[in-house]
């Protein structure tokens, strides 16, 4: 089975984000788990999600892959702002249990000058605080493209903050193909070599989701700009390599490409037409 879909505005609750994705030709999505740059989240209407869960059953969609506030910063300096972080996490996988056994993305932080390994040890410490053994929700740190201090910006430093989880079940990888671009992985020229070595690295049974956005900059830039598919220095041809490769199959798909939901439709229907 292909999963794939785009990000959709949780404003008007989950049945309506379901019925959403039905629209533009998706079987899984991603939402924001409350405003991107943070702030108090929406009431959770039981029968709202009665009424999405049986909708996404009848339509067979894939795992969610829900986003945490972008703002969010796990490794900040300033002790209020991790407080903040926990407790965002801590709310948003209580909420996540209403939808169980689906996906939470999130970056894992930037480090502001703290250095790699404090900010490793701080992201590593608030997983350990907020993960409940109880939990059907596996949590994912997101592949990032090295700007600023950002940690993530390698395979080696979400395994090093992977393997200070102690629940680490729990755990998993999103891989966003603009991030590792931007990083230096080049998915154009060589993506088996890029999976053997997030295989090595981490393992490809982590690897639980794909953000797929092509990206504005060159291979290494460090910049983080979205581009539509196959209008960006990654292309429609590594795009079409990367949903039929064999190691990849089964795993939820998200556009998080600068469109309207015309553009979606069109890239969903594209991506689905590629997949062999
Ligand atoms: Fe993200
Ligand atoms: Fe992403
Ligand atoms: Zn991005």
């Amino acid at each position: 089975m292909f999963y794939i879909g785009s990000h959709i505005s949780a404003s008007k609750g989950y049945e309506a984000m379901g019925k959403q994705a039905l629209k533009l030709g998706a079987n899984t999505f991603a939402f924001f788990t409350r405003n991107p740059r943070g702030g108090k989240a929406k009431e959770i209407d039981p029968a709202d999600v009665e009424k999405f869960l049986a909708l996404a059953k009848e339509h067979e969609f894939g795992k969610l892959v829900a986003h945490a506030p972008y703002t969010m910063n796990a490794c900040a300096a300033k002790e209020d702002i991790r407080r903040f972080a926990k407790e965002i996490l801590t709310d948003d996988l209580l909420r996540m249990e209403f939808t169980p056994g689906n996906y939470y993305n999130f970056h894992p932080g930037s480090h502001v000058g703290q250095g790699v390994d404090t900010g490793i040890d701080l992201i590593a410490g608030l997983l350990n605080e907020v993960l409940r053994p109880e939990q059907s929700t596996t949590v994912l740190l997101e592949t990032m493209a090295g700007k600023g201090s950002e940690i993530g910006r390698n395979f080696e430093e979400l395994q090093a903050i992977l393997e200070k989880v102690t629940l680490r079940d729990k755990m998993g990888v999103c891989l966003d193909t603009c991030h590792v671009w931007d990083g230096g992985y080049d998915i154009v020229g060589d993506l088996d070599a890029v999976l053997e070595e997030f295989d090595r690295i981490i393992g490809l049974e982590h690897l639980k989701a794909i953000h797929m956005n092509d990206s504005m900059n060159p291979l290494g830039s460090h910049k983080d700009r979205h581009e539509k598919i196959g209008q960006g220095q990654i292309g429609l041809k590594a795009m079409e390599r990367i949903i039929n490769h064999p190691k990849l199959q089964g795993r939820p798909v998200i556009l998080e490409t600068p469109n309207d939901d015309a553009g979606w439709t069109k890239e969903i229907a594209m991506l689905r037409n590629l997949h062999s």
